[in-house]
């Protein structure tokens, strides 16, 4: 599943090619993707202009000149594609937007079909299911609250940062790669992690999240951005994905283990259960 570097890479896209573009109409073929009801959804987004693209977390937030803000959720396969009207639609575009005065039109292409499009008015979508549960931004939490925000929890660290009422937008790939840098066992309890190295691991968190959103996201598995385009921090995994592989510190092999129902991959010599 996208997490936030990916979920980013589309909103910046997706601001530059449909920013200030207004709706001219919508063509819905799986109606399951959307709510509220394909009709309405259809209706309230005629002449809707893209006032902006956001992200919480892992969902993108499309605030829309009528009031009304379109909450995207691309689960696992979800990708957007901006292209000529005439070029050829494919079985898995659910939802195709055309613009006035343009050729290109944006589709959302779900193969899994797990991606939804929902609509809500914009003063009330932070209350939403889904919303209005998510932790704080990774990449706005000082290392303060972050630090006494671990303490309270108390619970093993891999599934807390997994947990988006605990931090929004890390998932898999960039906790693995975090608790790798910051040496920390993936089963380590969180109130057991000393104030310098929870610091440390805040550190990682930031500075990886960043570095994946210059490199536009990990492409493993199934994410691709705007018009197919792949991300390529993939190049610089250090633990995700790479188990069985020699570790790049200490040479000890990778191992990729189930902790809290997900596979965690770490160095079993570099990040030592206490
Ligand atoms: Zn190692």
């Amino acid at each position: 599943m996208p997490e936030l570097p990916e979920v980013e890479t589309v909103v910046r896209s997706l601001q530059k090619t449909i920013g200030g573009l207004t709706i001219e109409r919508v063509t819905i073929r799986k109606t399951a993707s959307v709510h509220p009801s394909p009709r309405q959804f259809s209706r309230q987004l005629r002449g809707a202009t893209v006032a902006a693209v956001t992200r919480r977390g892992k969902n993108i937030l499309i605030r829309l000149s009528t009031g009304d803000t379109l909450w995207v959720h691309l689960k696992m396969t979800g990708h957007f594609d901006f292209l000529p009207a005439d070029a050829p639609t494919t079985k898995h575009d659910h939802v195709i937007f055309h613009f006035r005065g343009r050729d290109e039109t944006l589709r959302f292409n779900d193969y899994r079909r797990f991606g939804r499009l929902r609509m809500y008015p914009t003063e009330s979508i932070g209350k939403q299911r889904g919303l209005a549960e998510l932790g704080p931004e990774p990449l706005e939490i000082t290392a303060d609250d972050f630090t006494q925000r671990l303490r309270r929890c108390r619970r093993m660290i891999k599934p807390a940062l997994l947990d988006q009422t605990f931090l929004a937008g890390v998932g898999n790939i960039y906790a693995d790669e975090s608790l790798y840098l910051a040496r920390i066992h993936p089963r380590r309890s969180t109130a057991s992690i000393s104030l310098p190295k929870a610091r440390e691991l805040h550190g990682h968190i930031q500075a990886i999240l960043k570095r994946a959103i210059r490199l536009m996201g990990t492409s493993v598995d199934t994410f691709i951005g705007l018009n197919g385009q792949s991300g390529r921090f993939q190049k610089y995994l250090q633990a995700y994905g790479r188990e069985g592989q020699p570790c790049r510190r200490c040479g000890a092999v990778i191992v990729r283990k189930a902790i809290g129902g997900r596979s965690a991959h770490f160095c079993p010599r570099c990040q030592r259960a206490k």
